[in-house]
Order: C-alpha cells, then structure tokens, then sequence
C-alpha cells in the first residue's frame, strides 16, 4: 500500500519559481516604492485591473498559508492574542497581523511595509472588513472598500453588476491618483483576455480529473496551481504557466499515469487543508491511494470549470461577474450543495470529505448540515473532520488518521459489497434556487 504520494513535475518547479519571482517584486517594491502594490483578497479578486496600472497584487491569504506550509504561523499567531485578538479569531487574520507586527515574511524577503492601495474586496465573509480595516491601521496606507452583494438569486441581477461595475470605477480614478498614472484601457482589455486564456486552460486542467485515472489531484495540486492563478492571471506569464501544466498533464492523460500506481478511490474535498500539516494530511489519503477529483476550496478565487470567463469585450461588467457570482465564498450553502453534486455525478466521485476548519465561519457554518444532507439524504459515503487552516494547536494527527484509516475501511468494503451502500432517500433533491 503506497504511504506517500509526491509529484513533482516542471509545472511544480515552475510554479515554485513563479511565487518567489512575486515575492521577489514585493521585496524590490519595499526597497524602492516601485512596482506599486495592492493588498487585496483572493475571493473575487480583481486583479486585471490592477494589471492594468502595473501594480502587483499582494494576497495576506496567500501569505498566511505559506507560513503555516513552512511550520512558521504559530508564533505570529502569539503575538496577536498577546494583543488582544481572541482565540477564536480568524487564524489568517491573527497569522497576518502578527506578521506585520513582527516584520515576518514567509521567504524570509521584504514586503512593502505600506502598499499603494489595501483593497478590500469584500465578498461573502464579513471578517475581511475588520481584517483589512486593521491592515490598513496598521501600515498606513489608503483603504478602498468594494462592496460586493451577496449572490442571493442564481444569477446576479443587472443592478447589483452595475452598482460593482460604478465602484470599480470610482477606484480607477482612485488608483489614477494614487499611481499618478493615467488608466489605459486597452492595458485591462488585455489584462481581461489574458484572464480568460488562464481561466480557459485551467478549466481544461480541472477537467482531465475526470478521466480515471486522474492525472492531477484536484485538491492537493490544485492548491500548487492556485498560487499563479491569483497572481499572475491576468499576465501572459499565467497564460504560458498554465498552458505548459496542461501540456504536461495531458501527457500524463494520455499515457494513462494517475496520482499512485493504482487509483482506488475517488473524492470530493470540502472546505480549506490544514496547512500546519498540509503534508502529513495528504499521506494520510495517499495511504489509500485516494484522489481528489474536486475541491470546492479549489474555487474560492474563481468558479470556472462550470463555464465562466472574463470577457474583454465587456471587462468592468464581467470583472464584476465574477467578483459577485463566480467564487464559492460570495455563494449560499444551497449553491455549494449543488457545485458538489455535480462534483460527485459529472466527476465520478466515491465519496466526500468535509474539512470543518475551526477559524472560518464562511466555509464551516453549516457544515454540519451538508454532512446530514450528503450522507442521509443522498446516500453518498461522507466523512467530517475538524481541524484548523493556519493554526497547528487544533490538528489532532492520531484522530483524525483514525478516522480517515475507518472511512476508507468502510469505503472499500461498501464498494466490494455494492449492496452495502446506502439507498438515497426518495424524493431527496438538490436545492431550487429562485431566479433573479
Ligand atoms: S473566516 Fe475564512 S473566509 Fe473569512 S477571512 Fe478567515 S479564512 Fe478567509
């Protein structure tokens, strides 16, 4: 029984390379004041338009899950509930701050001790308004909020696009000020094409999880990908990146390779991975040969596999079709339902994980629910764990392999005694969402 799964293809030297390439801007714009920066979030980002006036995009998200990746987010973590942030506080808000505090950076480079612009991109959870709010206390740096509606019908209706579409551009003029540099709009039409290649490509990516077997996992590699996919985008570098992982994934298609030696089972992951033990988490399904053919974490910057794209003949409106609509974190709970449903039908999934993550309210309120619903209601093998997404005080090792080790145990033997499974209740369906 493989123990261990760990591929390294040049799509992971690449992306490697790319992340330090951005730090390494970062560290130039912290010496030099140029390129400008922006501290912005990574649900509904709108990163082509800050291409569109040069600025590099700096994700505190992104940040905070690298520390914990690398076994640093503890002591950030201290130093903010030294000062006053409570326990149950956000552990990337507490992570973030602390580092800022501390000048704490994941690679050990500089990072802009006050970015041009802290944007706060608000959609879906309300813990980004105080979060930026602090960041923009802390470095002294403008503070710019976009209020996103929440997603309450299954598409957004035609004012609340507008009313993103006049806020972002009240922040063109805004960064026009702030960059002193006039906005260029055929810059961001290029900016929002590009985006549509990335988004394109990675569709096609997300995709080839449904060939068994899966030639990527769509959780655990996904979250490699993620990072060139929030900050490079809207380049001609996203384009080139994610059309070489898609060569280089198809190949592996093509010659039938998957994750492990033999593919035996298939799953869809729900919610964020505990980065504090992102390795140590992922043996425990490489033990059983387990692969993630879809995460609904894999779309918190954007929803794309079911069709969306950014569209350079309408960039504000469809930059704010995004922001609203295409990331999980600004959808209901119904919506989520329905994403992993087709997960499980379209993608050929065995089962569903629930990762209950202690610090986010947004992706674990209600968890408990699904759990009942996939379970109960549909029949479908469900397993829920709980740990935590940055802080390592919360990740239980014996437990929570104790109880992945019996899920698949009780997976193995329902899928060698079919009769075994759990009949879906009649009458049981997916949520019906009213029309805008
Ligand atoms: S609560 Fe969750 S969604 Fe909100 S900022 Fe924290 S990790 Fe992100």
């Amino acid at each position: 029984m493989a123990e261990k799964s760990e591929y390294r293809g040049n799509i992971h030297q690449r992306q490697k390379q790319l992340m330090l390439d951005w730090y390494a801007r970062l560290e130039q714009a912290a010496e030099g004041g140029e390129p400008k920066t922006c501290s912005l979030m990574v649900s509904g980002n709108c990163v082509e338009l800050l291409e569109a006036f040069g600025i590099v995009p700096i994700y505190p998200e992104v940040n905070a899950l690298q520390l914990a990746i690398r076994h640093q987010s503890l002591d950030p973590i201290l130093a903010a509930e030294e000062m006053g942030y409570a326990a149950d506080n956000c552990a990337y808000v507490k992570a973030d701050i602390g580092c800022l505090l501390k000048g704490i950076t994941p690679t050990g480079t500089r990072l802009p001790e006050k970015p041009t612009l802290v944007l706060c991109n608000f959609v879906g959870c309300n813990t980004y308004l105080k979060w930026f709010e602090h960041v923009a206390k802390f470095t002294g740096a403008p503070l710019y909020v976009i209020d996103v509606p929440f997603l309450r019908t299954a598409e957004p209706s035609k004012e609340d696009v507008a009313y993103v579409v006049k806020q972002l551009q009240e922040l063109v003029a805004l960064l026009e000020k702030l960059t002193g540099r006039k906005f260029d709009p055929d810059r961001f039409r290029h900016a929002v094409e590009c985006s549509a290649r990335s988004e394109e490509l990675w569709s096609r990516i997300k995709h080839l999880a449904k060939v068994t077997p899966s030639p990527f996992d769509a959780y655990f590699d996904a979250i490699t990908l993620m990072g060139p996919l929030y900050v490079y985008r809207a380049t001609q570098e996203g384009v080139d990146f994610f059309a070489q992982a898609l060569a280089e994934l198809e190949a592996k298609r093509f010659a039938g390779e998957g994750i492990y030696e033999r593919e035996r089972f298939r799953l869809v992951m729900e919610g964020p991975p505990p980065y504090p033990y992102f390795r140590t988490f992922r043996d425990m399904f490489a033990k059983w040969q387990a692969t993630a053919v879809a995460s609904t974490y894999s779309t918190v910057g954007g929803l794309w596999e079911f069709g969306f794209r950014h569209d350079p003949a309408q960039p504000f409106e469809s930059v704010a079709m995004h922001m609203i609509a295409q990331n999980v974190t600004n959808r209901n709970m119904l919506q989520r339902y329905d994403q992993m449903q087709r997960y499980m039908e379209e993608w050929k999934a065995d089962g569903v994980i629930i990762h209950f993550v202690k610090s986010c309210r947004l992706f674990s309120a209600g968890q408990g629910d699904m759990r009942d619903y996939f379970s109960k209601q549909l029949g479908v093998p469900t397993l829920y764990i709980e740990s935590d997404l940055e802080d390592p005080r919360y990740f239980a090792e014996a437990q929570t392999r104790n109880r992945i080790d019996a899920f698949f145990e009780a997976l193995e033997h329902s899928k060698a005694h079919p009769r075994a499974k759990a009949e879906p209740k009649k009458g049981a369906q997916l949520c019906v969402l009213p029309q805008a």
